[in-house]
């Protein structure tokens, strides 16, 4: 997956700015608030279909203008793909491959993939499991499709049964439809959860015990409401899931929200065998976070037999020598884009090219 060149009319603070990307590590430095994360905003948006910061379209129409464009050209196994996204401050974005127009954003996902690594990440370990669904959700609904129009059809679903259960009286027949909706789109889903967790965890206790010098071993395991889920097929968690739903639906009734489903599961990780949540150092879970990272670059390049574009925002700066050095050297055969405030300390590689921003 290539890069080529990226046109980019008020977005965000670049007014007119054309952009050509080589193969290999393309380094955007500048000062702060110069325009560099904007950048890979700008690429990133084409693998999503919207930014990593921007919960709105519109944030990355520049202030004062009504209207953004995006063009991004790039190959995907020597095939090249030209895409343009419309952005407005009023309405929906306009996207169109090869000049053909694509109606839904789920028919974008997956054609340019990408890996982001920015420093909101570096909390992944202790925050939330909000922010590590999130992860695993973007990694596979860039391998497979459906995956991503599961995901809004089980949101949907919840919403739905929460402004149900909100209910003076919720409607039981309606609530066991909307119970055996979820049941039986979450099946799929916390399947291929389970199965890419324990596919990167093969990956990422490789790269952790590497990058460690063999003194930590990491385990990455999903949690699902089911219990296990490991090795389980769809049909046998939506069948688990039934059984859970009946059992929560006095305490859902009571508590008037959905208490069991994709939107409740967790992924532990372990070092040593203990929960790196509670244990880990700095140190610790930024070797995490660096090996999964990793692992999705390299699951993604098993998956679909092409490297994707590695995004990393403000992260050199975080990790130490070693790790820097460990990151250049790992990552071959890749486009790989680094922002930082300066290029001074590391390693530049032959196959290096230089961008400096400034104001935009
Ligand atoms: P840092 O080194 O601090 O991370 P950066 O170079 O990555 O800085 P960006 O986040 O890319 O900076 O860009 C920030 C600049 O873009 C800010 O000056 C901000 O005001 C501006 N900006 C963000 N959104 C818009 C917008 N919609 N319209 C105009 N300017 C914007
Ligand atoms: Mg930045």
């Amino acid at each position: 997956m290539l890069a080529h060149r990226l046109v980019l009319e008020n977005f965000r603070n670049y007014t007119a700015q054309e952009l050509e990307f080589c193969p290999g590590v393309n380094i955007i430095y500048g000062d702060n608030a110069q325009g560099k994360t904007n950048i890979l905003e700008a690429v990133y948006l084409f693998s999503m279909g919207k930014g990593f910061r921007a919960k709105k379209d519109a944030e990355l129409v520049q202030h004062g203008r009504e209207e953004a464009r995006a063009a991004l050209t790039f190959s995907d196994a020597g095939r090249d793909w030209e895409a343009e996204i419309r952005l407005f401050r009023s309405r929906r974005k306009a996207i169109s491959v090869n000049e053909v127009p694509i109606r839904l954003t789920s028919e974008l996902i997956g054609r340019f993939r990408v890996i982001y690594f920015g420093p909101e990440y570096l909390g992944l370990i202790k925050e939330g499991p909000r922010q590590r669904r999130r992860n695993t959700d973007i990694l596979i609904s860039q391998l497979r499709p459906r995956y991503f129009s599961a995901l809004s059809d089980v949101k949907k679903i919840i919403d739905s049964k929460n402004a149900l259960l909100k209910m003076e009286r919720p409607n039981k027949a309606m609530l066991e439809i909307l119970n055996e909706k979820l049941a039986s789109i979450s099946g799929e889903l916390i399947a291929w959860r389970s199965q890419y967790i324990q596919k990167l965890n093969q990956y990422a206790a490789a790269l952790q015990n590497e990058i460690s010098g063999g003194s930590e071993t990491l385990s990455m395991e999903y949690l699902s409401c089911i219990g296990a889920a490991d090795g389980l097929s769809a049909e046998e968690i939506t069948q688990k899931l039934r059984q859970r739903l009946e059992n929560v639906e006095r305490r859902e009734l009571e508590n008037r929200e959905t208490a069991v489903g994709p939107h409740r599961e967790d992924i532990a990780y372990l070092i040593n065998g203990r929960e790196a949540k509670s244990f880990a150092s700095q140190g610790q879970q930024k070797t995490i976070v660096l090996s999964q990272k990793l692992s999705e670059v390299a699951l993604m390049r098993e998956e679909t037999g092409e490297a994707p574009v590695l995004l990393l925002d403000d992260i050199m700066s975080e990790l130490d020598r070693k790790r820097q050095s460990f990151v250049l050297s790992h990552i071959r055969d890749m486009q790989i884009f680094i922002t930082c405030t300066d290029t001074e300390g590391f390693a530049l590689r032959e196959d290096t090219r230089l961008l400096k921003v400034e104001n935009g």
